[in-house]
């Protein structure tokens, strides 16, 4: 193909109507026709990534290969797609007025007023263009962030319009609605996409399709009032009816035509259909497992289970692999205060998963989670801050130091098993400063995990300060928790396992639910889900 073209995705009527989906399915179903793709989600607010958000604003921070703290939306792109997004791929308006306000310091506007047209969108659209630009890509899929007629989305859509006018063959507008079903006048209503619609056309952008949301089907009758009220073509409006899995969307917008209709406006002539058949491998497995895995997922954010979305979408790949319906039980870590409440709340799992986390609340719940674990001989994954109390419960009880702690919640503790790497100390600042980004880790010979990869060398994504202590290192070993896992150049520990035949008690202190996909389930998943299966 001659040069990328670019599809933007928006949204109106309501938020959290999937775009993200929406934005993968597309990207998946032109990828399995032979495209190369790559999404992008374009983010209104104004802080610079969402690292220093709390992920009960905005769910799980997604970490890239390279390091970059993204909206949670890339982790739908990575698990559809299969293939690695970057700092490119995630943009906010924090990081436009940044690059805008440092080239203004350096006197690059020097006489000139700096404005948000145009050159606020100069930069969007700069960013936008650098994607497609790269040559890599015949499809470049941004999605804007927030609905239409949010007053941060403006400049967003201003770059859309003056994109569509600058470069219209190359450029295609997606707009996400909502149709509600009134039951009281049992009907599916319109006019909220109307309005929709109406709002953006008045941002100067004239969507070409639109994608309705609903709960209800859309009865041909209705989809033809849209589409002459909107100015679309009856076939380019396209019903996105609620399915039991987000991975059933692909199919879904596959058998509504989404990505012909997608070709067809850009002047693309492919006949080819989309190749879907690995996908639909993975999707009868999801679905016609008949025996259940019940898995504890025990974390302080536990009310939004998007806080920890790439690793619910771990589970559900490795179970669906594994052919075992995922019972997911959410465990709230502050309700874990006693080993009696751990008895009553753990005692029906297969495995239990203790998630990352940052700072004291919920903690000691986490440890007696780990505990219950150990001692019970329950399957039991830990991830990151997971991993690092499943280390201090082991000195406290096996080593029987019963002050063991990390240094990021008591500074004082007399044994520091957790502590924070001396070239983090001096770092004041809290934004993008962590341990980030994918680290090579070799795995140790004849360890649990080395057969579980299969390999010795292998490399996964971090973020967090604190890490194992290693002057405690030949201790644990001796009692029997393993140090499985080096980072190569460091020595830092990356990996501990207290494992046997009748034990699978494996801590991370990486992230390897960021790397799941669904062709690609991730190996620690695929075996702890084994483990609790048994
Ligand atoms: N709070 C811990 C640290 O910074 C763990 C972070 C995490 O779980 N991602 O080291």
């Amino acid at each position: 193909m001659a040069g990328a073209k670019y599809i933007f995705v928006t949204g109106g009527v309501a938020s959290s109507l999937g775009k993200g989906i929406i934005a993968a399915s597309l990207g998946k179903l032109l990828q399995a026709r032979g495209y190369r793709v790559t999404n992008q989600k374009l983010d209104p607010y104004i802080n610079i990534d969402p690292g220093t958000l709390n992920p009960y604003e905005h769910g799980e921070c997604y970490v890239t290969v390279d390091g970059t703290e993204t909206d949670l939306d890339l982790g739908h792109y990575e698990r559809f797609l299969n293939v690695e997004t970057h700092r490119e791929n995630n943009l906010t308006s924090g990081r436009i007025y940044q690059n805008v306000i440092e080239r203004e310091r350096r006197g690059d506007f020097l006489g000139k007023t700096v404005q948000v047209i145009p050159h606020i969108t100069d930069e969007i659209k700069r960013n936008i263009l650098q994607l497609g630009q790269s040559g890599k890509f015949d499809f470049v899929i941004v999605e804007i962030g927030g609905t239409v007629g949010d007053i941060e989305s403006l400049p967003y859509i201003e770059s859309i319009r003056q994109m569509r006018w600058e470069m219209a063959k190359d450029c295609l507008s997606i707009h996400l609605t909502y149709v509600p079903f009134v039951r009281a006048a049992g009907e599916l209503k319109t006019k909220p996409t109307q309005h929709s619609v109406k709002e953006l056309q008045q941002e100067g952008v004239q969507p070409d399709i639109l994608v309705l949301r609903t709960e209800h089907t859309i009865p041909p009758d209705v989809r033809k009032k849209v589409a002459l009220f909107c100015n679309v073509e009856s076939d380019a409006v396209i019903e996105s009816i609620d399915v039991e899995t987000i991975y059933d969307v692909p199919l879904r917008m596959q058998a509504e035509h989404l990505d012909s209709v997608v070709l067809r406006k850009l002047g693309i002539n492919d006949t080819h259909k989309a190749d879907m058949s690995e996908w639909i491998r993975f999707i009868n497995k999801l679905k016609n497992a008949s025996q259940t895995v019940t898995v504890g997922l025990v974390g302080k954010y536990v009310k939004l289970p998007d806080a920890y979305k790439s690793i619910i979408e771990s589970l559900i790949h490795a179970s669906a692999y594994n052919d075992r319906k995922l019972e997911l039980k959410l465990i709230h870590s502050d309700n874990l205060l006693s080993e009696k409440h751990c008895e009553t709340m753990l005692n029906n799992l297969d495995g239990i998963l203790i998630a990352p986390g940052f700072g004291e609340r919920g903690m000691e719940g986490k440890i007696l989670a780990a505990h219950y674990a150990r001692t019970h001989r329950v399957p039991c994954l830990g991830i990151c801050f997971g991993m690092q109390c499943m280390v201090i419960e082991f000195a406290r009880h096996v080593l029987g130091y019963a002050d063991a702690h990390t240094t990021e919640v008591n500074p004082d503790t007399t044994h520091p098993v957790i502590d924070m790497m001396e070239n983090q100390k001096h770092i004041l600042h809290k934004g993008g400063s962590m341990r980030l980004g994918a680290y090579a880790c070799q795995l140790v010979e004849n360890s649990v995990v080395q057969a579980i990869y299969q390999k010795t060398l292998i490399e996964e994504r971090h973020r967090h300060r604190f890490e194992f202590n290693n002057s405690y290192q030949t201790e644990f070993e001796a009692a029997g928790m393993i140090c499985s896992g080096f980072n190569p150049e460091t020595h830092l520990v990356e990996i501990i396992e207290v494992c046997s035949d009748a034990q699978w008690y494996i801590g991370v202190q990486f992230h390897p639910e960021y790397r799941s996909t669904v062709l690609n389930p991730h190996p620690l998943f695929i075996n702890f889900i084994r483990a609790a299966s048994r």
